[in-house]
C-alpha cells in the first residue's frame, strides 16, 4: 500500500479530522514521548490493530443502530415483499453479523406478515444480505479458500494465517458448499432456460453480445471419487485395465456431448491422441530404428490429412502379422495394430488436419488439459471421497474462479440486489 493513498471522497474529506484522532490515540497510548524505547515493532503493530478493530466495530455498530432507527424509512422497507401490504416491522431483535470489519451487533427491525406467515427484515432487505450471520465480502473470502485450498482444513489454516479470520473447518466447508449450490441452481436455471427456446432464437445472439468470428469449444474429462455407494478400492492388479476402460469411455463421452449440444460445430480429434496410435502401431513388433522410421512417414500421412493411407498401411500391417486372438494381452503387436485400425476408422472424418490448419483452428486440446488438471487439483486425491452434491458445488466454484470472466463478481452483486429481507421458509400453522 503507497504512502498517502488516495481514497474515496468521502474518505478524504474526513481526513484531517481522522488524522487529529489519530494523534490524540498515540498521546492517549503512549504518552507524549511515543513508545517507550525498547518496545518492539510488533508489540506497537498488535496493539494498533486492536484499537482499529476496536474503532470499526464501533463505527459499524452505530450505523447500522442509527439507520434501524431512523424514523423514515422508504415505501418498499415498509411493506411486505410476498404480498405488498403495509408492514410496520415495530420489533427489534438483537442481530450479530461478521464482516470484513468486525463483528456487528445491533437490534434489527423486524415485522411478520400474517398473510405470508413469513417474517421480514427490512433492513437486511436494505443492505442486500441475507439472514445468515456472515456478510456477503466475508462469505466471498471464506468460499474463495473453500475452493481455491486443497481441501477445507487447508481453507480454514489459510484463512487464519492470511486473513485473519479463524473459521472451523466445518464452517469453511458448510458455506463453500451452499454458495456452490446457490451457483449450480443459478446454471441449471439457464441451462433450462436455454433448453426451452424455440430453435431458431437458440441461435440468435443474446442482447448486446456480438458474436465472435469463430468459437472453440474444447472438453476433457477427470474423474473424482464419489463416496456413495461405498465402493472397496481396486486392487492394483486390476487398476491399469479399469483404468484404460473408463478413460475409453470418458472419450466417447466427450464425443456425445459434441454431438448433442455443438453438432454444428467442425468436430477435430486431438492430434497427440491420434499421434500416441499411430506411434503404437508404428513400433509394434518393430525394433525402434526401424519403428520410427514407419512412424515418421504415417504420422506425416496423418498431419497432411492422409489418415486413409496409414489405415490402408494398417491394414497391411495387420495381414503380415494375423489377426489378434481372444486370449491375447493388450500389448501384443496384433492387438496394439488392430486397436489403432479401430481408433482411426472411427475418428477418420475428425482428422482433416491438412483442412483445419489452413482454416487456422486449433488441432490439440491441451489448453484445456491444463484447465481440467486445475480444476481436479481440488478434487482429485486417494484421500477425497465426494458426495454427488458437494462435488458438484465445489466443482462450479472452482471452475468460475478459474474463468477469466470472473463470473463470480455479477454472482456476488446479483445475490446483495435478490436479498429480500424475507425469511426463506414459511412459519407452521
Ligand atoms: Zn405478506
Amino acid at each position: 500500500m503507497a504512502r498517502g493513498k488516495k481514497r474515496t471522497p468521502q474518505v478524504e474529506e474526513l481526513r484531517p479530522y481522522v488524522e487529529g484522532v489519530a494523534k490524540n490515540l498515540v498521546v492517549k497510548l503512549y504518552g507524549p514521548q511515543g513508545p517507550a524505547w525498547g518496545t518492539k515493532r510488533t508489540q506497537i503493530e498488535d496493539v494498533l490493530i486492536e484499537i482499529r478493530d476496536l474503532l470499526t466495530e464501533k463505527m459499524l455498530d452505530e450505523s447500522l443502530a442509527k439507520q434501524a432507527a431512523a424514523s423514515e424509512r422508504p415505501q418498499a422497507f415498509r411493506t411486505c415483499p410476498g404480498c405488498q401490504a403495509p408492514l410496520p416491522c415495530g420489533e427489534a431483535n438483537p442481530r450479530l453479523l461478521q464482516t470484513r470489519a468486525g463483528e456487528a451487533e445491533w437490534a434489527e427491525p423486524e415485522g411478520y406478515c400474517d398473510r405470508c406467515r413469513r417474517a421480514f427484515f427490512p433492513q437486511s432487505r436494505s443492505l442486500g444480505i441475507d439472514q445468515s450471520e456472515t456478510s456477503s465480502t466475508l462469505l466471498a473470502k471464506i468460499t474463495y479458500a473453500g475452493t481455491a485450498g486443497r481441501s477445507f482444513a487447508e481453507a480454514s489454516a489459510l484463512l487464519k494465517q492470511l486473513a485473519d479470520l479463524p473459521t472451523p473447518e466445518k464452517q469453511v466447508e458448510r458455506l463453500t458448499r451452499r454458495i456452490g449450490a446457490e451457483g449450480v441452481a443459478e446454471r441449471e436455471a439457464a441451462v433450462a432456460a436455454f433448453a426451452a427456446l424455440p430453435l431458431a432464437e437458440k441461435f440468435a445472439a443474446p442482447c448486446g453480445v456480438t458474436p465472435p468470428e469463430l468459437a472453440v469449444v474444447m472438453a476433457d474429462g477427470g474423474r473424482l471419487q464419489i463416496r456413495d455407494p461405498p465402493q472397496a478400492p481396486p486392487s492394483p492388479a486390476d487398476a491399469p485395465a479399469a483404468k484404460a476402460a473408463d478413460e475409453t469411455t470418458l472419450a466417447e463421452d466427450e464425443w456425445k456431448l459434441q454431438r448433442r449440444f455443438f453438432g454444428s460445430f467442425t468436430a477435430i480429434l486431438d492430434f497427440i491422441h491420434a499421434l500416441s496410435y499411430v506411434f503404437a502401431a508404428a513400433m509394434a513388433g518393430r525394433c525402434f530404428a526401424a519403428g520410427w522410421a514407419v512412424y515418421e512417414q504415417w504420422i506425416g500421412w496423418v498431419w497432411q490429412g492422409r489418415v486413409n493411407e496409414v489405415i490402408a498401411a494398417l491394414e497391411r500391417r495387420q495381414a503380415e502379422l494375423g489377426e489378434a486372438s481372444e486370449d491375447e494381452p493388450e500389448t501384443s503387436p496384433r492387438r496394439l495394430v488392430a486397436r489403432t485400425l479401430t481408433y482411426l476408422g472411427n475418428h477418420q472424418d475428425k482428422m482433416r488436419y491438412d483442412d483445419y490448419r489452413r482454416q487456422g483452428l486449433p488441432i490439440t486440446s491441451s489448453h484445456v488439459e491444463s484447465a481440467v488438471k486445475q480444476i481436479n487439483q481440488r478434487v482429485k486425491g486417494t484421500e477425497k471421497f465426494w458426495s454427488e452434491e458437494g462435488s458438484e458445488a465445489v466443482l462450479q466454484l472452482r471452475a468460475d474462479y478459474l474463468n477469466d470472466g470472473e463470473p463470480l463478481e455479477a454472482f456476488w452483486q446479483r445475490r446483495q440486489e435478490a436479498a429480500t429481507g424475507q425469511r426463506s421458509y414459511r412459519r407452521v400453522g
